[in-house]
């Protein structure tokens, strides 16, 4: 296609027809499905989701995807393009709270800030093609040494799994990394606002024990920290890294309990 790509908003597009039914087969989408798309490109798989859905919104920040993208709106009714910054919109103003799906390609370089976004809104379901390492790192299982804080997040409100590894040469242009499709699908329990920062002093210097982490990152004693650990019955010498996401909560209510944090 004629498109002067753009490094800087991770336009790399999918160009291979069986990806994208393998997409829109893994989000199980059917024709009850309200689906919003996040980076809607060239609208490749944009026009599978609304083949197949019953109402799609997808955001894109490149203007100059516009003649393209609304020609697309103009022949599916059930199409919306929000042409914006994911970032600086409001999900409830589009979906109406409405139970929605996420299909998304998402551009790279805010991975992180997407799925914190959405998670924060509860979808359904999450289907999102993201870096490899990436995927491998949110679905990693304590124990595992590339488990940290945002799996821990993830897997507190979804069960993730890797639906397919995708090499780079599906895209154009081709990137530097391969990728997978993560499959989120989200639960009703509860992400309380500071425990993501809990999180981060907990894997703040993954070698040490939980305890020491706790100590310096919270201003308490080595006593108060051992204590708290006797409480979730985890032993002195525990490190975040053998921790499960239900295990970290109750450890957060603990301290909160005892007014630690
Ligand atoms: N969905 C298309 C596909 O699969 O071929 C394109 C995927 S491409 C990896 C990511 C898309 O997200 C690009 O079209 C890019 O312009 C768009 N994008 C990047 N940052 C964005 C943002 N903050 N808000 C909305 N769209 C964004």
């Amino acid at each position: 296609m004629e498109h002067n790509f753009k490094k800087k908003f991770g336009q790399n597009f999918i160009d291979n027809k069986e990806l994208l039914d393998g997409i829109v087969s893994d989000a199980k989408i059917d024709n009850k499905s309200f689906v919003v798309e996040i980076g809607a490109g060239a609208g490749a798989l944009t026009e599978v989701l609304a083949q197949k859905a019953k109402e799609v919104v997808s955001f894109e920040i490149d203007e100059e995807l516009r003649p393209r993208l609304e020609a697309l709106a103009q022949k599916h009714s059930n199409l919306r393009i929000v042409f914006a910054d994911f970032m600086t919109q409001d999900i409830k103003e589009y979906t109406q709270n409405k139970k929605f799906c996420v299909v998304a390609n998402l551009p790279y370089y805010i991975t992180t800030a997407i799925i914190s976004k959405l998670i924060k809104t509860r979808p359904q379901t999450m289907t999102i093609m993201v870096q490899k390492e990436v995927g491998e790192r949110l679905c990693a299982k304590p124990g595992n040494s590339e488990y940290g804080a945002m799996s821990v997040i993830c897997q507190r409100v979804a069960e993730v799994e890797i639906a397919r590894q995708v090499p780079r040469t599906f895209f154009t242009p081709q990137p530097d990394v391969d990728s997978v499709v993560l499959h989120f699908e989200f639960n009703d329990k509860d992400l309380p606002d500071d425990f993501v920062s809990f999180l981060h002093i907990c894997f703040r210097a993954k070698r040490k024990t939980l305890i020491n982490n706790l100590s310096s990152g919270l201003g308490i004693s080595k006593q108060q920290a051992v204590s708290i650990m006797g409480e979730i019955c985890k032993p002195e010498n525990s490190r975040a890294e053998e921790l499960n996401a239900d295990e970290f909560i109750t450890l957060f209510e603990k301290c909160k309990k005892n007014k630690l944090l």
